[in-house]
């Protein structure tokens, strides 16, 4: 079997959670074998970050170069290229800076490459057997992939829940020594921050979340007073943007907010990738959906079919009930 290596993503000296998931489905192809962390950077970030790792990663490799201390995805290939066995498994998470770094990596490294997996079904032989999903979720696509000269996997985020009883005390290797001179087309300028708007959702601990299934503008208040009755804020997908029925400091997902709740109330929301991307630390998800079908159950740890707007209001007057007791 090739080696496993996961590719860690972090910000500010700070482990993205994909980076305990990685571990989980490094498991999924082969659980004798755990993989090891790669991360790069520069300076005081990156030492964090690689210190951090050794809760969760055996063997920790630091590729630290100055220019690597902004992402820049072509920096990035560089140095993995000059750094990584070129038959190995790097398992990416399928996010922005992933999906940007990993098919013309694949393509330096002369190896596979398969984005958005959900599942990793085993090996058989030289294959890999995965699962992808395909039309916003409406599709699940089983996937052969041939690992036999390495493969660059980009792994759905939340897709592996965090790794559970991982060893302590990892080895952190500094391969910085043969990445030479990084060069690229690209240039940082500079890191804007989403803006916040009047309610921080990303600093919430229970969110009640609407999307297109609220129907109309007005409805949201249906939203706004449950959150108020549970000591929650309102945030959305996109749609609900779209329509200008909330801020854009509300949304959440892939071109929207990260949040991290500890509760995520999903109302008439469907499930796409791009929503879930934004959803981080696992949190505990009530989806709520008149469609049984919806993509959002196959995440949920509690699931209800129903209308929302019945069963908001409903919901709000028995909070208040139990509240007033
Ligand atoms: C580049 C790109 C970036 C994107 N970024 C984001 C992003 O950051 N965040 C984001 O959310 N999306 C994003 N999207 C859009 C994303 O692909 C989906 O289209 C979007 O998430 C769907 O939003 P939704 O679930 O509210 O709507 P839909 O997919 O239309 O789902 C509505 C759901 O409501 C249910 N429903 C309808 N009425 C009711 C009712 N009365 N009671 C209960 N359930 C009901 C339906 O069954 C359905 O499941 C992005 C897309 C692209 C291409």
């Amino acid at each position: 079997m090739a080696r496993l290596f996961a590719y860690i993503v972090h910000q500010e000296g700070v482990a993205d959670d994909s980076a305990a998931e990685l571990v989980s489905a490094a498991a999924r192809i082969d659980a004798g074998q755990p993989p090891v962390a790669v991360v790069t950077g520069w300076g005081a970030e990156l030492d964090a970050v690689c210190d951090s790792l050794r809760d969760v990663y055996k063997e920790v490799w630091k590729v630290a170069h100055a220019a690597l201390a902004y992402p820049n995805a072509e920096l990035v290939r560089q140095a993995l290229v000059r750094v990584l066995p070129h038959d190995c498994i790097l398992l990416v998470p399928h996010a922005h800076f992933g999906v940007d770094l990993s098919p013309g990596l694949s393509i330096k490294l002369d190896s596979a490459y398969v984005p958005d997996v959900v599942d990793i079904e085993g090996v058989a032989g030289a294959s890999l057997k995965l699962v992808r999903q395909e039309f916003g979720g409406q599709v699940s696509a089983h996937v052969r992939c041939d690992i036999s000269a390495g493969a660059v996997l980009n792994i759905r985020p939340g897709a592996y829940p965090p790794a559970a009883g991982a060893p302590a005390g990892g080895q952190v290797i500094d391969k910085s020594a043969g990445i030479g001179e990084l060069t690229s087309r690209r240039r940082y300028i500079e890191t804007i921050a989403a803006e916040t708007g009047d309610v921080d959702i990303t600093r919430q601990a229970v969110l009640v979340s609407i999307g297109r299934g609220i129907g109309e503008k007005d409805n949201v208040a249906i939203a706004e007073e449950l959150a108020e009755a549970m000591g929650a804020a309102v945030s959305c997908s996109r749609p609900v943007v779209d329509a200008k029925w909330l801020e854009k400091s509300r949304q959440v997902g892939s071109s929207g907010q990260t949040v991290k709740p500890k509760v995520y109330l999903a109302c008439g929301i469907s499930g796409s990738f791009q929503h879930l991307a934004g959803l981080k630390g696992n949190p505990y998800i009530v989806a709520i959906n008149k469609n049984p079908n919806a993509p959002i159950f196959r995440v949920a740890d509690v699931g209800i079919v129903d209308d929302i707007l019945e069963l908001l209001p409903e919901l709000t007057a028995r909070i208040r009930e139990e509240k007033s007791k």
